[in-house]
């Protein structure tokens, strides 16, 4: 089986150390694998996006020296392929609209756990209205590469869920299964924020036919107070000028010991050095893993 991996952030902000890890992570194992490396931009949310991120991904990415297969591919350009996986979903009857706001279902379930209200009281044709997934009735269950087996009762901890908002934007999850699919990822290698994401992932491939990818969700970065690094906590963008210091750090984070002459090396010999050596075994099968400052 041919090797296909791929790294997808989101413009929501400038590539960081966490985000480093992640791409990192994913090109090492596929480059170990002769596989091959794609770039996708997740720019489906144009309120969330940071001005420039999108342009800076590829300036970043190249100045690490993370060189990607093909051509980048942008969710925004690709809107087609979304809306044709939800008219499947409707057809098939495994989707619904859905008209309440968070604070109706708040109001009905006490929390966050959808309770299928619109299932049965379909809204009106011209309600503004989004589209749930019918979730799974057993829990979902598969072997993490590196967190090891899980098991996620979606019917207890999400309900149904969201594949087009209300606003109309596709959500997150349908866009990722269709492009995984249509890209013909067989490996998925990111960070652990993402790993509650993948039953409801697997479960869209499930209802569409695809096939399900392997996933290895690497450990967040964390700041001493435990929060992950993200725009949100005011992480740092990488630094352009000084990636090898930057590359060394995170290959000591993902446990795979680089030899400490290798500080003083090129990008492309360090990274030579990351491809021949990549052990994902000895990546830390943790959730978050605190960045030491
Ligand atoms: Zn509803």
């Amino acid at each position: 089986m041919e090797y296909v991996g791929r790294f997808a952030p989101s413009p929501t902000g400038l590539l960081h150390f966490g985000s480093l890890l992640a791409a990192l992570a994913s090109y090492l194992d596929a480059r170990a694998n002769d596989g091959r490396w794609l770039l996708r931009i997740e720019d489906l949310d144009p309120p969330r996006e940071h001005p420039g991120a999108s342009n800076s991904f590829p300036v970043t990415l190249e100045a690490f020296g993370l060189t990607w297969d093909g051509e980048l591919c942008l969710q925004s350009e690709r809107h087609e392929y979304y809306r044709d996986a939800l008219e499947r979903l409707l057809e098939l009857g495994d989707a619904y609209r859905c008209s309440c706001s968070r604070k109706q279902v708040q109001e009905r379930s006490g929390g966050i756990i959808y309770d299928g209200f619109c299932k049965l009281e379909v809204p009106e044709e011209e309600a503004d209205a989004a589209v749930r997934v019918q979730c799974p009735a057993e829990p979902t269950r598969f072997l993490d590469l590196i967190q090891g087996p899980q098991t996620f009762d979606l019917a207890h901890t999400s309900g149904d869920f969201v594949v087009l908002r209300k606003d109309g934007l596709f959500a997150y999850q349908l866009a990722v299964v269709v492009d995984d699919h249509l890209q013909g990822i067989t490996h998925v290698v990111r960070g652990s924020d993402l790993l509650p994401e993948t039953p409801k992932q697997i479960h869209l491939q499930d209802l569409l036919g695809y096939s399900a990818p392997r996933y290895a969700h690497i450990p967040v970065a964390a700041n001493p107070e435990g929060q992950k690094l993200s725009k949100q906590t005011f992480a740092t963008a990488l630094d352009l000028e000084h990636p090898v210091p930057q590359l060394f750090e995170a290959l000591t984070f993902l446990n795979q010991s680089p030899d400490p002459a290798l500080i003083d090396a090129s990008v492309t010999e360090l990274l030579n050095w990351a491809v021949t050596n990549w052990k994902m075994e000895q990546v830390p099968p943790l959730l978050k893993q605190i960045r030491p400052q």
